[in-house]
């Protein structure tokens, strides 16, 4: 059978015509994706919910799994056309609302490849050269983790979220009493799950200053629990990009016995750059530490890894399935995948984080971590400068919190809804604590994450913030003073 003899619809991606027939798809698909990305004039459709269910209904949508084909050239182009015209693209600097990054296109193109040869990572007979390589990528992140940790050791997460439950998981199974879960009032939404998923009690939330731990208030909440803790420090906090005390955070815990759990979903790149790596110092004196290359790394998601210092703890996660890994074959020498992971059937998502890591090196990597950092720390001094924005704060990562200048709450959370719905900026939003009492403040927040912008970007999107503002109050919008 010859490369295009067929329906293309039933041609495989692997074997020996694959590579032919992926060229001879892929450019349909990408001038689908080119038409949908014109249609759309900003980084989001306009209209909201429904209007992007409008055109989906209008392209004939059917709300039944079709019973007839239309073939793999049609559906592929026409479905590429709607994704990308209805897509949030963070690619366009006014889409900026959440740790939601502009993936590289060497990741996507290798991405390509991972799909088509389908590596499963549960067992070796699956995946000989994938897990050979996930191997050695992360004996390199342990490494970047914890450089004096020969004995360090890492795994492939779906994300922050699963490196979270892996570092409760492993605090559990490596402590003789009943572990307690401790949190900052910062910290992300997945550690309190999964204390809750795994059976643990509630957290016991330390109080923030400045979005970050305070550590006398753990020092204090440590006291009557001693080695029974795990502490869950936060290295870039999804709100602000604030980074605990990481280095006092860990004199504490060892002080206490209590074990150290760092989430540097965000902040983790860091260790990249040698001029911001110092931030996170004290990342290294943690027990785990939970990383994802889908937010600083640019990697489609999902790309989530979690290293541990003392690469025995992993040895939780070991199972036996006999027809994955039996013991007559690991003692013979296959490699025992599925104790690298709590899922089963996995994607090769090292894969195209380590053809990233080769194409940039850890110092590519790091310069474009400090473009962003960079850039955010010139768009909250535009912020500070405009008479009609109010700053929350210097960022610490790359994320620049401002309001406008004497908004109530609501009017904030409108201004960020109607900028979504006519499709020309999507910003997040991030309720924070105006003091000890538990009252909160709705700010307005950019998550920049793109590595090629610079402040003068967002100078107009900040006009439009204040200019929506105003027009939601129904006043004239004062004059920019970076654009007179
Ligand atoms: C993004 C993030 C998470 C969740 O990670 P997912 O990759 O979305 O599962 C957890 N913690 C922090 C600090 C994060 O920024």
């Amino acid at each position: 059978m010859g490369a295009s003899d067929g329906d293309s619809a039933t041609w495989l991606a692997g074997g020996r015509h694959g590579a032919s027939r992926l060229a001879t798809l892929i450019p349909t698909a990408l001038h689908g994706m080119a038409a949908g990305i014109t249609e759309r004039n900003g980084p989001i459709p306009s209209g909201g919910p429904a209007s992007v269910a409008a055109s989906l209904a209008a392209a004939g949508g059917t709300k039944r799994l079709p019973k007839t084909g239309i073939g793999a050239e049609q559906a592929l182009e026409h479905y590429s056309t709607l994704l990308a015209a209805g897509t949030a693209d963070p690619a366009d600097p006014s889409c900026a609302a959440h740790l939601h990054c502009p993936p590289l296109a060497v990741s996507v193109a290798a991405d390509v490849v991972a799909a088509a040869m389908n590596p499963s990572m549960d067992s070796w007979d699956q995946a000989p050269m994938a897990s050979e390589l996930e191997a050695e990528f992360l004996t390199g992140i342990a490494h970047l983790c914890f450089p004096a940790n020969p004995t360090a050791d890492a795994v492939v997460t779906s994300g922050g979220t699963e490196s979270n439950l892996l570092g409760l998981l492993l605090a559990r199974e490596t402590t003789a009493s009943t572990i307690r879960p401790v949190c900052g009032a910062n910290s992300h939404h997945s550690v309190s799950r999964a204390a809750w998923l795994l059976g643990l009690p509630a957290p016991v939330v330390v109080p923030c200053q400045d979005d970050r731990m305070i550590p006398e208030a753990l020092a204090e909440a440590l006291a009557p629990l001693g080695a029974s803790a795990v502490v869950v420090a936060t290295a870039g906090t999804t709100n602000t990009g604030r980074i605990d005390p990481l280095g006092e955070i860990a004199r504490i815990c060892r002080l206490s016995g209590a074990r150290l759990h760092v989430d540097a979903a965000y902040g983790g790149l860091l260790l990249c750059s040698q001029s911001l790596a110092p931030r996170i110092a004290g990342l290294e004196l943690a027990d785990s530490v939970a990383l994802d290359m889908h937010k600083f790394g640019w990697q489609p998601v999902a790309a989530g890894l979690f290293a541990a210092r003392n690469a025995a703890d992993l040895s939780a996660l070991t199972v036996r399935a006999e027809y994955l890994n039996a013991d007559d074959d690991t003692e013979a020498g296959l490699p025992d995948l599925l104790g690298r992971s709590i899922r089963t059937s996995r994607r090769p998502d090292a894969f195209r984080m380590a053809v990233t890591v080769r194409a940039l090196g850890t110092q590519g990597l790091g310069a474009l971590v400090e473009r962003c950092c960079t850039t955010a720390t010139e768009v909250n001094e535009l912020v500070e400068r405009h008479p009609a924005l109010q700053s929350w704060g210097k960022p610490e990562l790359s994320t620049v919190v401002f309001r406008p200048r004497g908004a109530d709450d609501d009017l904030v959370a409108r201004v960020r809804r109607t900028l979504l719905e006519a499709g020309t900026a999507v910003i997040g939003r991030g309720a924070l604590p105006t003091g000890p009492d538990g009252t909160s403040q709705l700010w307005l927040k950019l998550t920049l994450l793109h590595p090629h912008t610079t402040a003068e970007d967002y100078v107009e999107l900040l006009d439009r913030v204040v200019a929506t503002a105003a027009a939601e109050r129904g006043v004239p919008a004062p004059q920019s003073p970076v654009a007179s």
